[in-house]
């Protein structure tokens, strides 16, 4: 079923809350409505959103804004695979829940993130040492330009970190994913490598079991990221910078003269000689961490993440404050922060 409202305000629609309207919001139920609005777009501007919490909207959108109401979950067992077919409008964390109630490993260290299975895919969503595409068996997906249906496996999405083929300039909202298939498992498969999550799960007097691994990772979430229903935000705004061996020495000498040779730039090697500093470390060591602008501000306890605290931020107020802290950042290390979140 299609349905089509015009001038839709898409305050609802994105997690920041900003408040911003869409000239034509199309929403879809099934497959077979995929020809049809294909139709209806027309060569008018338009793109794709699933629940808006990767999205920040700077201004009224002039186009149409087609979002995926397809639910339906199918699943099927091979040995101690289970295969998951589930409707690209589906709840991440919902179905993450079910799937740790039912005892299927795979998804539940991915606890928490808000979002739709669509974007889980485009986003190639990550948290605690698992990325989507480790238990992504598939997409299918309207090609909005050839008219047909494409199913991609899991190397065609060209996964990345928090990247996929569908991110690229040549491919954007091309596709409509209709359908992710998840490859989860019944045996216990836990992936508890990430930061302190081995010490809390095997704390507990409780049975092993995914449900306990959510729990963990839930816990660990709340205490310090902003409640995605109570404060409007957009997880993490900027990517950590992936920067040449010689710009982290600079970091760290700066670091050194600034704060003391003790002062330690945390880092993680990568692969042809790039290292990843995190830039919630930059951006606290700036003195950032908790500056408010108006009613926009970077959260106090994970400076990664800017807030509408006030619920009343204008898209101007978060654009301006992304700007001070990329301003502030590049002035003190020559570092650049490339925001994570898409402006629309
Ligand atoms: C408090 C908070 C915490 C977060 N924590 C994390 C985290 O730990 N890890 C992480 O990776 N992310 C995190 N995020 C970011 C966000 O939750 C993810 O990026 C999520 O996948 C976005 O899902 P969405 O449905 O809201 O997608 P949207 O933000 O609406 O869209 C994201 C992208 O997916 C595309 N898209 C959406 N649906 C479809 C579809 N059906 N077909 C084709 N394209 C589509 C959109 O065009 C857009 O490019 C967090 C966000 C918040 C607010």
């Amino acid at each position: 079923m299609i349905t089509k409202i015009e001038n839709h305000p898409m305050r609802g629609n994105n997690t920041m809350r900003i408040d911003a309207d869409c000239s034509l919001w199309i929403d879809f139920t099934s497959e077979e409505d995929l020809p049809v609005i294909s139709q209806l777009i027309d060569g008018k501007p338009y793109i794709i959103l699933g629940g808006g919490s990767n999205v920040l909207f700077t201004a009224d959108y002039n186009g149409v804004v087609l979002h995926s109401s397809i639910l339906d979950i199918n699943v099927a067992f091979n040995n101690d695979k289970v295969y998951l077919k589930v409707g690209s409008g589906v709840n991440m964390d919902t179905l993450i829940e079910q799937c740790c109630k039912a005892g299927y490993w795979g998804l539940e260290n991915l606890s928490g993130i808000p979002g739709e299975a669509g974007a889980s895919a485009v986003q190639n969503i990550g948290a605690y040492g698992v990325e989507a595409k480790d238990i992504i068996y598939e997409v299918r997906c309207y090609d909005l330009l050839q008219n047909k249906f494409v199913t991609f496996n899991n190397a065609q999405c060209e996964f990345d970190y928090r990247w996929s083929m569908f991110k690229r300039d040549d491919t954007r909202y091309r596709y409509a994913i209709t359908y992710v298939t998840f490859e989860l498992s019944q045996k216990a498969e836990p992936k508890l490598e990430y930061s302190n999550l081995k010490e809390k799960v095997l704390s507990t007097t409780d049975g092993f079991s995914p449900m306990l691994v959510r729990q963990a990772i839930l816990d660990m979430r709340n205490a310090k990221l902003p409640a995605v229903d109570e404060i409007g935000s957009a997880g993490s705004f900027f990517k950590n910078p992936v920067v040449p061996q010689d710009s982290y020495k600079r970091v760290c000498d700066i670091s050194h003269k600034k704060w003391g040779i003790d002062c330690h730039v945390p880092n993680y090697l990568l692969p042809e000689n790039k290292v990843k500093i995190p830039a919630a470390w930059l951006i606290e060591k700036v003195g950032l961490k908790g500056y408010v602008h108006g009613n926009a501000a970077v959260w106090h306890l994970q400076p990664l993440v800017l807030v509408n605290h006030t619920g009343k931020a204008s898209a101007d107020e978060i654009l301006e404050l992304e700007a001070i802290v990329k301003n502030r950042v590049f002035d003190e290390f020559g570092i650049i922060l490339e925001a994570e979140v898409d402006h629309v």
